[in-house]
């Protein structure tokens, strides 16, 4: 018996319903493919048939808080609950608001990219990451008994945690560690065949390094496995991986994206289709990873975003062209007064020329649908970096302690200035010698510049640095 004919006319009548509505959201993506990027992010799938038929005419995408959907009759609930149909029937795996986030997400990191990209939004950067990477490290019939993977070191420091203690210490999963994600002969040293898949961070938290994204993927797709990358400190604004040969890109949506800073996510981002040579009989392992997820292993462990989160994010990312730009800006500003100032001996920022991922940044790092008049999109590195202050660590404590309007804390990527010492806070937990290997060292502070007038920003640093 054929699928269709198993199901009774009152299920069948569901389908086709369905089936209209497909249609419409079919063309309604197909509409919004071709706009502009800040388009994109204003409106994304949300479109003026589905707020007028759908939503009461609500200009805003409606936060749905409800748990779930309930149904018209039995045929409904069960074409539903065997996905016949387009459903949220349960708050854990699929909301409507948080539905508009993820084709937000979807478009913008798959925009002029050449490539159909599906997404997934969870309630952390964490909980994204572990979702990924979690999926090639399983068990296969005749596998290996030990598998790898091969990550950067310099990557941000729970991230860290979690491949060194949650993947290496606790289940025995060989994490090979590459201590220059620049060096693509490092990375080649390390792959074997019984390598799941390569990851990266570019640009990495907080040590900015970058890596050559399209070699890292030619490399890793050589072996028939993915390229995870996260580019949370870049932005889809700054840089979209996909356009590279990246598989899956992970976001953790608490830092700039979300930039007001009033709540937290994941994305989990991903190409049509992936590369993997891991052995999955569902369809949309291969095809629609980021789907795959939702249905599957996302629903079965929980890590669901709240809508409420979802929207706040959803809310912050129209706008996340014209910021990143404009934090961008202030950043470039604040870096180059504390390169002469003479109590800082470093200053690391994407942007400055003799920094050693410069060349790699400038390579990948543009400013979307931007032109600076010959034809070329601008240069624009975001809006994190870090300075050492000269003398012993209780010399940048000080300094630290000194200021009057950037925040201390160990939260990055706001609309409002904050700076941290990574070794005392972010990084606490690694360990000093895996803070060396990182170049980590206590006389760091990391600064991620607001929107607040730089030159409010420089007085307040120059203050503080010149009480030393
Ligand atoms: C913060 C961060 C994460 C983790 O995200 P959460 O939302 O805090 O779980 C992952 N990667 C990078 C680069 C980050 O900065």
């Amino acid at each position: 018996m054929s699928d269709e004919q198993k199901y009774s006319p009152g299920v069948k009548k569901y389908i086709k319903e369905a089936e209209k509505f497909l249609d419409q959201k079919k063309k309604a993506l197909e509409r919004t493919k071709n706009f502009k990027f800040d388009t994109i992010a204003v409106h994304g799938l949300y479109t003026v048939e589905e707020a007028l038929n759908l939503n009461q005419g609500a200009v805003i995408e409606p936060l749905y808080l409800s748990t779930a959907q309930a149904y018209r009759d039995s045929d409904e609930l069960e074409a539903a609950l065997s996905y016949l149909i387009p459903t949220w029937c349960y708050s854990r795996f699929a909301n409507p608001t948080t539905y508009y986030l993820e084709w937000a997400l979807a478009l913008l990191e798959g925009y002029q990219t050449g490539c159909d990209t599906s997404c997934l939004v969870t309630a952390s950067g964490m909980s994204a990451l572990m979702l990924a990477v979690d999926c090639f490290l399983v068990k296969q019939t005749n596998g290996p008994e030990k598998i790898n993977f091969v990550s950067s070191i310099q990557i941000y420091g729970g991230t860290f945690q979690h491949f060194s203690v949650r993947k290496m210490q606790e289940r025995g999963i060989e994490v090979r560690w590459v201590h220059h994600p620049e060096d693509l002969e490092e990375w080649e040293s390390k792959i074997d065949e019984n390598t799941r898949f390569l990851f990266s961070e570019a640009p990495s938290n907080p040590q900015l390094s970058f890596c050559d994204v399209k070699a890292l993927a030619d490399l890793a797709h050589s072996w028939d496995i993915p390229f995870i990358i996260d580019s949370t400190c870049a932005t889809p604004a700054l840089m979209r991986p996909f356009a590279y040969g990246a598989d899956i890109v992970i976001h953790s949506l608490t830092k700039s994206i979300t930039a007001s800073g009033l709540a937290m996510g994941g994305a989990l981002v991903s190409r049509k289709p992936i590369v993997t040579k891991i052995k999955n009989d569902h369809p949309l392992f291969k095809e629609s990873f980021a789907e795959y997820v939702k249905f599957l292993p996302f629903r079965d462990t929980g890590p669901a975003a709240s809508p409420t989160n979802a929207l706040f994010a959803l809310n912050d990312l129209r706008t996340l062209r014209s910021r990143m730009d404009l934090l961008s800006q202030n950043s470039e500003k604040v870096a180059g007064f504390l390169e002469q100032h003479p109590r800082v001996y470093q200053v690391d920022y994407l942007g400055q020329e003799s920094f050693l991922y410069h060349p790699l940044a400038k390579k990948y790092m543009k400013l979307v649908d931007s032109d600076d008049g010959k034809g070329h999109e601008i240069n624009r590195y975001g809006h994190l970096f870090s300075f050492r202050v000269d003398g012993p660590p209780q010399n940048a404590r000080k300094v630290f302690d000194g200021f009057n309007l950037i925040m201390r804390a160990g939260d990055l990527g706001r609309i409002k200035s904050i700076a941290t010492i990574p070794a005392i806070s972010t990084h606490l937990q690694q360990g000093e010698e895996a803070r060396a290997n990182a170049d980590v060292p206590p006389q760091m502070i990391r600064l991620c510049v607001g929107a607040e007038d730089p030159d409010d920003i420089i007085a307040d640093l120059d203050q503080s640095l010149n009480s030393l």
